[in-house]
């Protein structure tokens, strides 16, 4: 009801809306409280590479450890917190937590570059530089150059030039940015052009559906044409079977993260993880296979 009334329009008391918003307000004040509470755990989902089997990084995905929902996976409580102070918070969170994890990878031999999701909202938020280059500061082991920023294509272009000009004072500690869902929102070539992001990566809802819609395969290869343009990297997201790696290795995008690869892990899990991907014949001689 209250969704279609317009500027004129009077909004009708709507109970269903109502206890709605009262169980959203209840459930804010529980994330609040898991934030305090320390019950929010990052998951991290590696990045290879097909020409020489590398890892390359991990992307750090956010879980709620629920005492009684358990696990509870971002998509069920991060859209709660969109545009609010709690939501800066979480990705400030996040930024320290990965960086912590990086540090002590790289301590224990484990080198490589963290991938953070970064919300639009914090990204533009008066404190994100700052925060950000603290967080630096904590973990001097860390090259700057090893925490990459995934921001969604879509929050990058909301508010192009604030987002232009964060992003290059971010560049001048290190840090890298890559597009997050790329290919979903409205990007004119125009706006790639000005936006400072070292990678794209591609939709995973392209990359499932490209063995089978040739819409989609026309979409990946475009994508990965124009990255090789504008000189960025190109990542595919979504890659579920090494059919999928392998046109995609042939299309010209050699950087792949995925199912097919590895499903997110839990921090402890990812170095026995790595042992055991050098062993992995399939993906490692799929240059040899196509
Ligand atoms: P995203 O950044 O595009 O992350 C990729 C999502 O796809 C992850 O879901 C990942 O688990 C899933 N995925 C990876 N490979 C495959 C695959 O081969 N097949 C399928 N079907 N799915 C795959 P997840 O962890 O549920 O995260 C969902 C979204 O929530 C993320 O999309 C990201 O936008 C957001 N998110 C996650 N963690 C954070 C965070 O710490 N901060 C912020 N601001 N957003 C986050
Ligand atoms: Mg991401
Ligand atoms: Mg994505
Ligand atoms: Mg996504």
């Amino acid at each position: 009801l209250a969704k279609d009334a317009g500027k004129n329009r009077y909004r009708m008391f709507d109970p269903e809306s109502d206890r709605k918003s009262q169980e959203q307000r209840k459930e804010l004040e529980q994330l609040r409280h898991a934030l305090a509470n320390d019950e929010f755990v990052l998951y991290y989902q590696p990045k290879v590479s097909l020409d020489s089997g590398d890892i390359i990084g991990a992307e750090a995905l956010i879980r709620w450890c629920h005492p009684e929902r358990g696990l509870v996976p971002p998509g069920a409580f991060l859209p709660l917190l969109h545009g609010t102070e709690l939501e800066n918070a979480v990705d400030e969170w996040v930024i320290n937590t990965a960086l912590a994890q990086a540090s002590a990878w790289h301590d224990a031999g484990l080198s490589m570059r963290v991938s953070v999701n970064v919300s639009a909202g914090y990204l533009l938020a008066p404190t994100f530089y700052s925060d950000l280059a603290r967080a630096l500061q904590c973990h001097t082991n860390v090259p700057p150059e090893h925490l990459e920023l995934e921001v969604l294509e879509t929050a990058a272009i909301a508010d192009m030039g604030q987002a232009v000009a964060i992003m290059q004072r971010c560049r001048k500690l290190g840090v890298r940015f890559a597009l997050d869902d790329f290919g979903t929102g409205y990007s004119s070539l125009t706006y790639l052009r000005k936006l400072p992001v070292d990678t794209l990566k591609i939709d995973q809802s392209f990359v499932r559906d490209m063995l089978n819609d040739a819409d989609d395969l026309g979409i990946v290869e475009g994508v990965i044409q124009l990255a090789t343009v504008f000189e960025r990297q190109v990542i595919a997201e979504g890659v579920e079977t090494l059919q999928h790696g392998a046109v995609l290795r042939r299309l010209g995008c050699h950087l792949v993260q995925g199912y097919g690869i590895a499903r997110p892990l839990a921090a402890e899990a990812f170095p026995s993880w790595c042992r055991q991907w050098q062993t992995d014949a399939a993906w490692h001689t799929l240059g040899e296979a196509s």
